[in-house]
């Protein structure tokens, strides 16, 4: 990944708690600002991209030993979604798995990247170590949602990141309240301020909050990212 200016892996402790989500749309609102962006959908075994950005069809090119990434939104992208039968599921032992995660790491032809996000699977286990230790990670962005289930996960995949010595660049809430568009009212369903509190107990930086909102869960089925799709609240 010698032409990778930042290598960034997008973690959590819980699956469901919207890692893909903002993946996608961080790495399409990175594209928006010119920069050359990667996605790597590191999770073999549950891969949510190609159906987040509206390519469950597309095939990747193969040249050689080296695999082209399909592009979209102006994000190069790679997923074992791209690889396999739309609804088979992916029956591996991990060796498989990790031999996959090898090549998308050193058989993709991801050329000059400013940026290469990393969608992790949740939780600490070899994928997760393995990049850790083999991508040479710029830094790691933790995504919560803000009830203590959530939480008290993200917490272990944060320090498994400091104890290989991978920056955390910082830690997100997500589905943080709900702001109901009849009443105006905001509901916290999830609670509200778990990420904060995380960040500020780890002493790593918060980066902010993105609400529970339907737009963003509709434009994800629908595979236009909600940054693309101009739909934001
Ligand atoms: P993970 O990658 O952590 O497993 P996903 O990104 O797949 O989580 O998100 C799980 C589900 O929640 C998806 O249906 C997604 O569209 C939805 N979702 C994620 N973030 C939000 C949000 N802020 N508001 C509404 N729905 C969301």
């Amino acid at each position: 990944l010698s032409g990778v200016k930042n290598i960034i892996a997008i973690a959590s402790g819980k699956g469901g708690v919207g890692k893909s989500t903002l993946s996608v749309n961080l790495a399409v609102a990175l594209a928006q600002t010119g920069a050359k962006v990667g996605l790597m959908d590191a999770d073999i075994y549950g891969p949510s991209q190609p159906g987040m950005l509206g390519a469950r069809d597309a095939r990747p090119d193969v040249s050689g030993d080296m695999l082209q990434p399909v592009k979209k939104y102006g994000v190069d992208f790679v997923s074992m979604g791209l690889l396999i039968d739309n609804d088979g599921p992916v029956i591996w032992r991990a060796p498989m798995a990790m031999k996959i995660i090898h090549q998308f790491i050193g058989n993709v032809d991801w050329g000059k990247l400013d940026y290469l996000l990393i969608d992790l699977p949740p939780g600490t286990g070899d994928v997760q170590l393995t990049l850790a230790q083999q991508a040479s990670l710029t830094g790691a962005v933790i995504v919560t949602t803000p009830q203590q289930v959530a939480l008290g996960v993200a917490a272990k995949g944060l320090k498994m990141f400091e104890q290989v010595n991978v920056p955390i660049l910082g830690v997100i809430e997500n589905m943080s309240g709900f702001a109901c568009k009849h009443c105006g009212k905001t509901t916290d369903i999830f609670k509200v301020g778990g990420g904060e509190a995380l960040a500020k107990h780890s002493g790593v930086p918060y980066l902010g909050a993105i609400p529970l909102d339907p737009e963003i869960m509709m434009s994800g089925d629908s595979g236009v990212p909600v940054l693309e799709s101009g739909n934001a609240s």
